[in-house]
């Protein structure tokens, strides 16, 4: 019988990797835990609400699950049904807004890794990080850029309308290899 909170393998994050790592754990009938900081496929969700993927629905599709888009190249909300529809039809286990705080190296023969997160403790043989890095804003070491109203994240110009905002110009972007944001 598995003990509470040893697994095989840990999968920190759940983006496309982490979800198709997962499905991959699940097929080899090892025992396995996602482990999220956000919402499922986080850093999707976090993408511009009105952003078409570059690629056709075909390439982005994991585990052999059918993703089918009404145009060539599907849209996010398209993207976050269909990652909605791989963790429900595989029955996923993934642990939601949960962060990864540490991951601890053991010598202990029945485990290799202690992961720590803002909730609980867990036991591994293997770890998975798969974190990405569109969630990890670069920062420009100013004063101001961990205010509530600085974001990390274009999601509509709209809210931006009349506003005073300040958009990296392109020698910043060059220095800073920040994202240039294009306000309509
Ligand atoms: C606007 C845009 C358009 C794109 N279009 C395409 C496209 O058309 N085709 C294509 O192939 N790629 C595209 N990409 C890139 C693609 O989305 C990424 O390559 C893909 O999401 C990477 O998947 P991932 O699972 O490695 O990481 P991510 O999707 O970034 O997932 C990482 C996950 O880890 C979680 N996480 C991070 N730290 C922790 C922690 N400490 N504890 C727990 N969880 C944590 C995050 O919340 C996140 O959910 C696009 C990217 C952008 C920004």
């Amino acid at each position: 019988m598995k003990e509470a909170n040893v697994y095989d393998v840990i999968i920190i994050g759940s983006g496309p990797i982490g979800i198709a790592c997962a499905l991959e754990c699940k097929n080899n009938k090892l025992s396995y835990l996602v482990i999220e900081k956000g919402c499922l496929v986080n850093s999707i969700y976090n993408y511009p609400q009105n952003m078409t993927f570059f690629s056709t629905s075909e390439k982005l599709e994991i585990g052999n699950i059918p993703f089918v888009s009404i145009n060539i190249k599907p849209t996010r909300n398209e993207a976050l049904e269909y990652y909605r529809r791989v963790a429900k039809v595989a029955n996923l286990s993934v642990n939601l807004f949960e962060e990864v705080l540490t991951v601890i190296e053991h010598k202990n023969k029945s485990f290799r890794y202690l992961v720590e997160t803002n909730k609980f403790e867990y036991y591994t043989q293997n770890i998975i990080i798969c974190t990405g890095f569109h969630d990890f804003p670069y920062l420009l070491n100013v004063p101001g850029e961990n205010l509530p109203k600085v974001t990390h994240y274009y999601k509509d110009p709209h809210f931006y309308a009349f506003q005073k905002v300040f958009p990296p110009n392109k020698r910043n972007y060059k220095n800073s290899k920040m994202q240039i944001i294009r306000f309509v």
